[in-house]
């Protein structure tokens, strides 16, 4: 029998191989959503889908298999939140379902996401919900089928919900998300019938691309970002991605019509990057130097984008300057207008266009939509009239079409159902953090209007960053709040915006 010890060690070289090539993939990806010519798509195409596959047939390899049984049956991991233990408990996770599928059932996967993609595109541009329709009856079919290898004992939406929030449940989203959704609905609906309504049309003017971008980086950078380990650029949809441990990319785009999306989009993107920078860089590759999940890593991009972005004390330090630079447009703007403006709530029908507030209202909607899909209770016939029924509910509004409606979105032609509470997730982590992040830190707020968010950043690094996937994300929050998961940190901080900016109480 061979020491335990340097089975690890040989587990973690091979992990980090893996991650060293799959990060190669990262670059090949980040290149094609921002420099590379149409032309080179197809060669792209072989050189992510060898990649791809390669990753995959060295993380299922049976030695994997039997490095981690050996690890698992000895003293090493004894320690629940040692180093050992939180990367073999890990590793474990994705290895099971990497491995309970059968390749045949991954293959009908990808087969069917690609030309349900197609059709999806095709069916949002005709507003044609029949081309899409026999393409979500597919992939729903499918989605039990991969529950049913993964762990056929667990509720489904469980098993879906793992993939990109592990240790997640469904009973708990639905705890959480209930306690939100009538006060949220109630907020919404007094918002919208307030007198007050904000200086849109402030953002509505010419704001050319390069002062937007000069403003943006200098943000980014203020709140911390490295760009001697990461860059910015333009991409159709904005993402950030980890390259390697001292390379993180971001990337946006800019509208010269409107301020706002670039602006908020780049301090969005650098909380995800902020959270990458600030990852243990020895464990680059291993879960001890990975994100813990999607909605922790969301609210790290929500709390920088709304919680600081749209704070009363950031303009403060940050309206001079960009007064500065667009002195033109905002010659006549007060700070009180700017800061309405920027925090403007309003119903409407698209997610991605939503505000702070009315985007919860969006998710809750899909997070019922996506359980009820596949309990059947809403067959893939009645999938329109189902979601307009909640729009109605939620935002007093129906959708004129399907584009607008049900087919807006991309995630479930690809197959990620599950994914949609995460963003909610992010948005409620980040108010309960920051709610803490304010009691720990004295001033918080008042260092902010200097221009100084190193001390809520340094929080950030020991409270979240620098743990890896050491806790799960319940865990974390318990660890670093005191108390669960609750809805009312989030509530507190719209209900606060709803009355100073909409007299509404
Ligand atoms: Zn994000």
């Amino acid at each position: 029998m061979s020491d335990p010890r340097n089975t690890y060690t040989s587990l973690i070289a091979a992990i980090k191989e893996i991650s060293l090539l799959a990060s190669a993939g990262s670059v090949l990806h980040w290149d094609e959503e921002t420099h590379m010519p149409p032309k080179g798509a197809e060669h792209r195409g072989d050189q992510v889908s060898l990649i791809a596959r390669l990753t995959h047939e060295q993380f299922t390899s049976p030695k994997i298999g039997q490095m981690l049984a050996e690890i698992e049956q000895s003293d090493l991991v004894k320690d629940r939140e040692g180093d050992v233990a939180t990367n073999v408990r890990e590793l474990r996770r994705t290895y099971d379902r990497a491995t309970k599928l059968p390749a045949s059932l991954v293959e009908e996967m990808s087969k069917t996401a690609v030309m349900a993609h197609h059709a999806w595109i095709d069916a949002r541009k005709k507003s044609d919900y029949a081309t899409f329709k026999p393409h979500l009856a597919k992939t729903l079919y499918l989605k039990h089928q991969e529950a049913n290898c993964i762990d056929p004992h667990k509720p489904i939406y469980d098993v879906m919900l793992d993939e990109y929030e592990p240790a997640e449940t469904t009973a708990n989203l639905n705890r959480v998300f209930q306690s939100l959704r009538e006060p949220l609905v109630d907020l919404v609906g007094k918002i919208a019938s307030s007198s007050k309504k904000a200086p849109v049309q402030i953002l509505e003017q010419k704001y050319p691309a390069a002062a937007q971008e000069a403003l943006a980086i200098e943000a980014s950078k203020q709140i911390g970002f490295d760009y001697d380990a990461g860059r910015l650029d333009i991409s159709v949809h904005p993402f950030c991605t980890d390259l390697g441990p001292h390379d993180i990319r971001m990337t946006t785009r800019y509208d010269e019509s409107y301020f706002g999306d670039a602006f908020f989009g780049v301090l969005h993107e650098s909380g995800h990057a902020l959270y990458e920078q600030g990852l243990p860089h020895e464990h680059w590759g291993t879960p001890l130097g990975s994100a813990i999940s999607l909605g922790i890593h969301e609210s790290q991009s929500r709390m920088w984008e709304n919680l600081v972005g749209r704070s009363r004390a950031f303009w403060e330090f940050f309206y001079p300057k960009t007064q500065e630079v667009f002195a033109h447009q905002l010659a006549d703007v007060t700070l009180e207008q700017w800061h309405f403006a920027i925090n403007d709530v309003r119903p409407s029908f698209i997610r991605t266009e939503s505000d702070e507030a009315t985007y919860n209202l969006h998710i809750l909607l899909r997070f019922e939509m996506e359980q009820a899909m596949l309990s059947g209770e809403v067959s893939v016939d009645d999938v329109p009239a189902a979601w307009n029924e909640k729009m109605k509910n939620y935002f007093g509004l129906t959708p004129p079409d399907d584009a607008k409606g049900c087919l807006q979105d991309v995630h479930w032609s690809h197959g990620s159902i599950g994914y949609f509470p995460t963003y909610t997730l992010g948005n409620l982590y980040a108010a309960q953090f920051f709610d803490q992040a304010r009691k720990d830190v004295p001033d918080l707020e008042r260092s902010f209007t200097r221009g100084n968010f190193k001390p809520l950043l340094d929080w950030l690094r020991d409270r979240i960053h620098r743990h890896g996937k050491r806790y799960t994300a319940t865990e974390l929050v318990k660890r670093v709040t005191g108390r669960k998961l609750s809805a009312e940190p989030l509530l507190d901080h719209l209900r606060r915006n709803a009355r100073d900016l909409y007299d509404v109480s």
